[in-house]
């Protein structure tokens, strides 16, 4: 019988997630998300809205009481209020697999104790034990808030000792950890899911480049030797094995100077370096993640067309309504999320670039070149 699907989280995730569920209406009869915002992006698209904070417990339980499977957008649910609530209600990624992730050291600790490569990493509570850290792995050193961080917010680069104080000034009363500074090459990642059946499929290894911390633009596949992508793959199948989540996880990794693959971060999620799927695969992250949380057969994630991913960001100089942008040409898709007001560094959109007539890589970035200009998110002018 088909199932009522609850999301803590209706953004943009949340949004694609309901309506890739709208495809399925014989295992999927209802979406209900929780949010904050009124109208949020997936309620726009036919999802019903619990609005309140995503942490917030009667939410939580009402929302479980509604549903019959519950799944996230976010990663900064209530881990120990979901639970609670598992002897009710399905709860895909588990609660245990989220509150591994949400915590950035207890993830490190677990896929380390997992014999899964990352950079070296400690968790630190006083200045004595950064000092010590300092020394240890050398300087510059990452320091990240270990809760409730994400798109760089929370991290902080030392480059010098005099910054110190600074850096733990700024994060006073947060649980911290750092992290070795690694010399990427390339950051990539992987999309793997794994079904409550216990099947594993990952999607090819992407490419992803950002600006300001934010993810910019993803480039399926990436651009590495098949040697680097059988390795992320590999890293990424054991770490799908070792989680026992159910869904779809982003799995962020670097690849170093001298070929290492380290993962940087997971999300317990569909994850951003997976839009490109809408168009470039038979399956996309949303249908496999629906998929995977079903028990269903995972779907076909082999790459039919090579595509870039590009996201469309709230500009620095200006907040509120916008113009949306108009592109008309047969290879690339607009897709906005139907957010009202854009923000500094908000993520409005994307658009994929998909390589239907061929060309390679290289000439889609020089489309991307010239789609800049038209992807700008400009003021609404006030009529009148
Ligand atoms: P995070 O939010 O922790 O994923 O970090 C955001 C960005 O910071 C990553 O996409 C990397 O570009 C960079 N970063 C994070 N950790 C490290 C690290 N240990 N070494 C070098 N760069 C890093």
């Amino acid at each position: 019988m088909a199932k009522i699907l609850g999301i803590i989280g209706g953004g943009q995730l949340g949004m694609m997630l309901t309506e890739a569920a709208k495809n399925m209406p014989l295992d999927i009869s209802k979406v209900i998300v929780l949010d904050p915002t009124e109208n949020c992006p997936a309620a726009k698209v036919g999802a019903e809205q619990i609005i309140a904070n995503f942490k917030d417990e009667s939410s939580i339980r009402e929302l479980a009481e509604r549903s019959d499977i519950i799944t996230y957008e976010i990663e900064s649910g209530n881990s120990s209020v979901l639970k609670n609530l598992e002897s009710t209600c399905e709860i895909n990624p588990s609660p245990e697999t989220l509150s591994i992730i949400q915590d950035k050291f207890t993830q490190k600790k677990f896929l380390d104790d997992n014999g899964i490569p990352v950079t070296r990493f400690s968790e630190i509570s006083t200045k004595n034990e950064l000092d010590s850290k300092i020394n240890e792995f050398g300087l510059p050193i990452l320091l990240k808030t270990r809760r409730d961080a994400y798109d760089g917010r929370g991290n902080f680069k030392i480059d010098s000792v005099e910054q110190v104080s600074d850096a733990l000034k700024i994060f006073d009363g947060k649980s911290l950890m750092v992290e070795q500074f690694v010399e990427f090459e390339m950051e990539v990642s992987v999309i793997a899911a794994r079904s409550t059946t216990g099947e594993i499929q990952t999607f090819p290894v992407v490419e992803n480049i950002h600006d300001d911390n934010i993810l910019k633009m993803t480039i399926a596949p990436a651009r590495i030797s098949t040697e680097i992508s059988k390795k992320a793959e590999d890293i990424a199948h054991k770490t799908m094995e070792v989680l026992h989540g159910a869904g779809v996880f982003g799995i962020e990794m670097f690849v170093t100077k001298n070929k290492q693959v380290l993962i940087n971060e997971i999300a317990p999620r569909v994850h951003n370096s997976g839009h490109h799927t809408l168009q470039s695969s038979k399956t996309s992250q949303f249908e496999q993640h629906l998929r995977a949380i079903l028990g269903m057969k995972l779907g076909d994630t082999e790459l039919t067309y090579t595509t870039i991913m590009y996201n469309i960001l709230g500009p620095h100089n200006f907040m509120g309504e916008y113009n949306i942008p108009i592109i008309n040409l047969d290879n690339v898709f607009l897709k906005m999320y139907g957010k009202l007001e854009s923000k500094p560094q908000r993520k409005i959109g994307h658009v994929n670039i998909v390589d239907s007539d061929k060309v390679g890589i290289e000439k889609l970035l020089e489309q991307v070149e010239i789609l800049k200009d038209d992807l700008l998110i400009k003021p609404k002018k006030s009529s009148g």
